[in-house]
């Protein structure tokens, strides 16, 4: 088997493992940009050059995302957090609600900061289910005359996704696609906002894809302060102050990857299903030890997250992986666990030899301790 190493043996949560070419190609970078001669970390902002750079950027995810030439696409500071408040600010100013689905940590994090800004509709929400699973559309209590509806696509610490599009179209769609966005195709013109930062399959922290369709953009308030205004962010392209030069740049390096290497979205799901399958069927195959939080039909492909059957075996789990190699395992702080997050820049060589550190630590869990009563040291 072809030795990984440590980088592509990365199951970060997040920031994630990035493509080993784009690794290489922001090495080169760093003393020296080729067609600038320069540091990439002493090019000006407002130099030609980086102004192309921004400018390919928006092309390469319009078309990646089959999204037409009237979608915005801004690359703003502040992460998601940023966005949570951001968007209530520019959109609940008129005494209008907003539905907004709970379905684990970050959508809760969502609603908190929304909640300070207007009235929510909680259209549904996963709690009493501790965060297991995701609703069916007869669940959802969708109102008609909602300012706009959110939800987050992957539940990055629950690891729960949707594999469909809720919501009504005739109410603006907005959704948080930060652990899933540029990991397969969608359909994403029924969005009139996408946001997402850049640390999980995208790039390096420091950067936030925000996506706005041209009609929806319109409706935005133009009097807010700058920082807060898309419009403002808009009509800078994304220079409204000194971005993140050295993030876009990678972010840049990503999409050409993706494009050009991988061949585009279709072509990286079919990567992550693989990655994912693999270890889905190990969780499947040891279901009385390998214990999956999700609900077999909203199990992710980006982040998958299981229990074994206690506390310290979870702990020799984490340890004998780093031991063999592996990083990023440990689940999120919140809710403890195993998390193998399965990002874009993992390789598929990757999952199956996770998978099969998986077999052997459960048979010779298995052998040592025929009661599942306790841990044998030899095990640990
Ligand atoms: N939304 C989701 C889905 C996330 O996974 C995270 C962080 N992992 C956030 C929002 C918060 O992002 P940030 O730290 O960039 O503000």
């Amino acid at each position: 088997m072809m030795k990984l190493n440590a980088n592509q043996l990365n199951f970060s949560g997040g920031p994630g493992a990035l493509p080993e070419s784009v690794l290489q190609q922001l090495q080169t970078a760093m003393l020296c940009v080729p067609e600038v001669g320069l540091s990439i970390l002493g090019i000006s902002h407002r130099s030609q050059w980086f102004a192309q750079v921004v400018h390919e950027l928006e092309d390469n995810i319009r078309q990646l995302m089959g999204l037409p030439d009237t979608t915005r696409v801004l690359m703003m500071q502040g992460g998601a957090t940023q966005q949570f408040s951001m968007l209530p600010m520019n959109l609940l100013r008129d005494g209008q609600s907003a539905d907004y689905i709970h379905s684990g940590y970050w959508s809760g994090k969502a609603i908190h900061e929304a909640e300070k800004s207007g009235k929510l509709n909680l259209a549904w929400s996963g709690k009493a289910d501790q965060f297991s699973r995701l609703p069916s559309d007869a669940e959802l209590q969708l109102s008609k005359d909602a300012a706009y509806f959110h939800y987050i696509s992957n539940e990055t610490v629950e690891g729960l996704q949707f594999h469909r599009v809720p919501g009504r179209d005739d109410v603006p769609r907005i959704c948080d696609m930060s652990s899933d966005l540029l990991s397969a195709p969608g359909e994403f013109n029924r969005y009139a906002m996408i946001y997402a930062h850049a640390q999980k399959n995208i790039g390096p922290a420091g950067v936030t894809l925000v996506i706005l369709r041209d009609d929806f953009m319109q409706t935005l308030p133009k009097d807010l302060p700058g920082f807060i205004n898309y419009h403002a962010q808009a009509d800078a392209h994304s220079i409204y102050n000194t971005p993140p030069v050295f993030a876009i740049y990678s972010v840049l390096l990503v999409t050409r990857w993706l494009l050009h290497d991988i061949g585009g979205l279709h072509n990286i799901a079919k990567h992550n299903e693989l990655k994912a399958a693999c270890l889905y069927q190990v969780l499947d195959d040891y279901a009385d030890f390998y214990r999956g939080r999700a609900a077999i039909a909203d199990r992710s492909n980006m982040n998958v997250v299981f229990n074994l059957p206690n506390a310290e075996i979870e702990q020799a789990f984490l340890q004998a992986a780093q031991q063999a190699g592996f990083s990023g395992l440990n689940g999120h702080r919140s809710i403890g666990g195993i998390r193998a997050s399965i990002y874009n820049g993992l390789e598929i060589a990757a999952a199956d030899q996770l998978a099969d550190f998986m077999q052997t630590f459960y048979k010779r869990y298995k052998i040592s301790t025929p009661q599942t009563s306790g841990l044998s040291t030899a095990y640990a």
